[in-house]
């Protein structure tokens, strides 16, 4: 009887497992194929309907919704990190306002149930032949393809930097790694220079590199260190804030707070020994100034991902070439892109994906169904500018820098109510409604707040 229950117990397991054998007129063969299929490792090619490459904002909205329309097994998404990261609070993080675990979760609870998630990098992407590779040899073939990759932070093109940063006095809300440095600089600030930078590239969140400056001076205020503080803003570009509305606004702010801003001032050199910045002045090229600093935020010059590079899906800067409107690519029918990787000509932010999301899904339906897409993009973007502990100016815009304000109120000035979304609302939007496809920005309930107006 134990014997024949040991026999029994090892046919089951046998023809549950992925060499099951395929019964074929009165022979039997082991499906090899389905076992390749199965096991993730083994496998050098596979084919799913959908691919998503990037599995950070914009790759798992992507997800959830491909999920949704095709169903799980038709999905696939290839992102390497084990952990997903809500990168808009670092900004508090920076600041001493949250901690850094409350900002990241593993992938893997992120990811669509029942979706295949592929851990590893892409290393070459053909659209001719519709098929990606990864750094773990797989070779992916698809039907559809949203390319989710986000953009490279390059602290390397800043001489001195990124090893500048195992000195104190240096951090950068940008990157996992160096943003809590920000807070220990700001949190040891003693006397003297507290400079705050913007690149001459474009960045993610513009309003990012500034936010920290107004948090920074607020922190200084209230542990009576003010006084001892002279704060800078060098920043890249001519003007303060890319939308004139808002721009006039922190305009009035930097003048009562006693903050200092240079134009045109692009940072190139750290000398973290000596706590000096170089900066050029990029009306006059060649020509640097030498700033001494107690504390010092960089946010780093970025660009596309270097996978596109070659690809011939990316425009002549690098990023993936997609009609604005659409998200559809120029030339590839069947590729699409969303968020910051893209070169659509808005603020790239995650209330951007949201929006794009909405819009994209419409157009891979209609695409599917061979029809044209229909629902255009508006280049909706939001910015929340925080400028204390307790206020934020929530800056909405669209592609040509109108505001595209959600409440009927003014949103120029600064809010205690917006803070509060910023800080705590808006986290749970990301993982709760933004994640799970579910939330496809403002639009609907803008129009309901302004009674149909807007
Ligand atoms: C300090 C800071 C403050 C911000 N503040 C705000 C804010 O207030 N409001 C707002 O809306 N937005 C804000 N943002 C911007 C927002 O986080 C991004 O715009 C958003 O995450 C973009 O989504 P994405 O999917 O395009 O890129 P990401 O979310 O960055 O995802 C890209 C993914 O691609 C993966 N990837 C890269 N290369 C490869 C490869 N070769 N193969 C496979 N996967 C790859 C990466 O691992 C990553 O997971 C802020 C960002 C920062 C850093």
């Amino acid at each position: 009887h134990f014997v024949f229950g040991l026999i029994s117990q090892t046919m089951a397991a046998v023809l549950a497992s992925p060499l099951a054998p395929i019964r074929k007129g009165s022979r039997v063969f082991f499906s090899l194929n389905s076992y390749f299929h199965c096991s993730s490792g083994l496998a050098s090619k596979e084919h799913y309907k959908i691919v998503v490459l990037g599995g950070g904002s914009g790759g798992i909205t992507m997800g959830a919704r491909m999920k949704r329309k095709v169903g799980a097994k038709k999905v696939a998404i290839v992102e390497p990190s084990e952990m997903h990261y809500y990168q808009p609070i670092w900004t508090l993080v920076g600041a001493g306002a949250k901690s850094i675990n409350s900002s990241g979760r593993p992938t893997a609870s992120v990811m669509p149930s029942g979706v295949k998630w592929f851990k590893s990098r892409v290393t070459k992407i053909d659209p001719k032949n519709n098929t990606v590779s990864t750094d773990s040899g797989k070779e992916l073939s698809y039907d559809y393809l949203i390319i989710a990759l986000g953009l490279q932070l390059h602290y390397e093109k800043i001489k001195g930097l990124p090893e500048g940063f195992q000195h104190p006095k240096i951090g950068s809300n940008y990157s996992l790694q160096t943003v809590e440095k920000t807070w220990n600089a700001l949190r040891n600030f003693k006397e003297g220079n507290a400079i705050f930078s913007f690149p001459n590239t474009p960045v993610k969140c513009a309003g990012a590199p500034q936010k920290i400056m107004y948090l920074s001076e607020a922190y200084l205020r209230k542990t009576g260190k003010r006084s001892k503080a002279n704060i800078i803003y060098n920043t890249s570009l001519p003007v303060l804030f890319g939308v004139k509305k808002y721009a006039d606004a922190l305009w009035e702010i930097v003048k009562s707070r006693d903050l200092n801003v240079n134009l045109r001032h692009n940072l190139i050199e750290v000398r973290p020994d000596k706590r000096e910045a170089v900066f050029e002045n990029l009306d006059n090229p060649g020509e640097t100034k030498i700033f001494e600093y107690e504390m010092l935020h960089v946010t780093p010059p970025m660009g596309p991902p270097s996978v596109l590079k070659g690809s011939s899906l990316e425009d002549e800067a690098g990023w993936l070439d997609v009609n604005k409107d659409t998200l559809q690519h120029k030339t590839y029918d069947n590729v699409f892109g969303i968020g910051d990787c893209t070169n659509v000509p808005t603020s790239k932010t995650a209330a951007a994906v949201a929006a794009q999301s909405a819009v994209l899904d419409r157009t891979i339906t209609k695409v599917m169904k061979k029809d044209k897409p229909d629902k255009k993009y508006d280049g909706y973007t939001s910015c929340p500018l925080v400028t204390s502990y307790n206020t934020v100016i929530l800056a909405e815009f669209d592609y040509n820098g109108q505001p595209l304000e959600t409440f009927p109120v003014d949103q120029g000035k600064e809010s205690r109510i917006m803070y509060h979304m910023k800080a705590d609302l808006m986290p749970h939007l990301y993982w709760h409604g933004l994640l799970k496809g579910l939330w496809g920005g403002p639009g609907p309930y803008r129009k309901l707040m302004h009674l149909g107006m807007k």
